[in-house]
C-alpha cells in the first residue's frame, strides 16, 4: 500500500554534549555490557540507558491538547509492554521534550538527550495533532521513542546500506525531501559501526526502526519494506536489553513461538504483528 513517505532524522549532539550525556547516564545507572544477548534490532552502546529500568518524564508545549499528549504516551508505552521502561506526562524537568514544529520527524538517540540543554527539544513530531491517524501514531511515535531508547535506524545497518544504489538514493531524497547529498550520506548511506551496537550481524527490514525504501533505489530492485509497528523481533530485543524483573510473554497472534534466554530467564516471542 503506497503512502506518503516521511523519513526521520537522528539529531546529533555535539561531542561535548555527547560526553556529558554519557557521564550523566553512567552516573545514573552504571552500564554493564557483559551479559546481554544479541538480537535483531540494535542499540547504540554509548546511548543505552542501562539495564536498571527507566521512567521517562515527557514534556510537551503548553498548548498541546491533553488528548494529543495522552495518545502520544499511549503509543510510546507500547515499548513498555516489553521493556522495563515507562513514559509519563511530567513537565517538571522532562527528560524527553517534544515539539510539533517544522523540520519533520527527528529525535536524539538514547541517553544522548541528557547532554542537550533543557530548553531544547529532544524530539520533533511535525504536524501531529489529535486528528492524525492511529496508523501514523503507531508507526511514527513508536519509531521516534525507539530512538529515545537508543535504537538507531535499522536501514543504517551494513547489510541494508549495501543494498542501496548511492546515486539513485541521493537523487530520491533530493527529490522527495530536499535533502543535500551530504545529508543523505549522513542519514542514509553511512552504515553504523556494528561494533558500536548491541545486535546481531543481521538486520531486520521489517523493524519499526527501518525506513521504507523503494525498489527504484536498491541495487537488486527490491524495496526495503520497512516496519510500521513494533514487531516480534523488536519486542524481543528491547525486552533483552531493558529487562523486566519477570519474564514476559508476548501475546500470540499466530505462527511459531521462538524463544530466547536472557540472564537465565526464558522469554517466549510470538508474532506481535497485529494490534
Ligand atoms: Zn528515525
Amino acid at each position: 500500500m503506497a503512502r506518503k513517505f516521511h523519513p526521520c532524522r537522528i539529531a546529533k549532539p555535539t561531542p561535548d554534549q555527547k560526553e556529558l550525556a554519557y557521564k550523566l547516564a553512567q552516573a545514573e545507572a552504571p552500564h554493564r555490557y557483559g551479559d546481554l544477548v544479541a538480537g535483531m534490532l540494535a542499540v547504540e552502546r554509548r546511548s543505552w540507558w542501562g539495564d536498571k529500568g527507566k521512567r521517562f518524564s515527557v514534556g510537551f508545549p503548553r498548548t498541546a491538547p491533553a488528548e494529543l499528549k495522552a495518545r502520544i504516551l499511549k503509543y510510546a508505552n507500547k515499548w513498555a509492554e516489553f521493556a522495563n521502561v515507562e513514559f509519563v506526562d511530567d513537565d517538571t524537568k522532562p527528560i524527553v521534550r517534544i515539539t510539533f514544529g517544522a523540520g519533520g520527524y527527528w529525535s536524539y538517540l538514547g541517553s544522548d538527550i541528557l547532554g542537550i540543554p533543557e530548553n531544547e527539544a529532544t524530539m520533533n513530531l511535525e504536524g501531529f495533532t489529535a486528528r492524525t491517524s492511529d496508523e501514523e501514531f503507531d508507526r511514527v511515535v513508536c519509531h521516534e521513542f525507539g530512538h529515545t531508547l537508543g535504537c538507531p535506524h535499522e536501514h543504517m545497518r551494513q547489510e541494508l546500506v549495501a543494498r542501496l544504489d548511492p546515486r539513485k538514493t541521493k537523487a530520491y531524497f533530493r527529490q522527495t525531501q530536499g535533502w543535500s547529498a551530504a545529508e543523505v550520506e549522513q542519514q542514509v548511506l553511512t552504515p553504523v559501526s556494528e561494533k558500536s551496537l548491541f545486535g546481531t550481524e543481521h538486520s531486520d527490514e521489517l523493524s519499526i526502526m527501518c525506513y521504507q525504501l523503494p525498489g527504484s533505489i536498491t541495487k537488486d530492485g527490491k524495496p526495503i519494506r520497512g516496519g510500521d509497528r513494533i514487531n516480534a523481533n523488536d519486542a524481543a530485543f528491547i525486552a533483552s536489553i531493558y529487562p523486566k524483573a519477570k519474564p514476559i510473554v508476548i501475546p500470540p497472534v499466530g505462527g511459531k513461538a521462538p524463544e530466547f534466554v536472557m540472564n537465565g530467564r526464558r522469554y517466549q516471542v510470538l508474532d506481535v504483528g497485529a494490534a
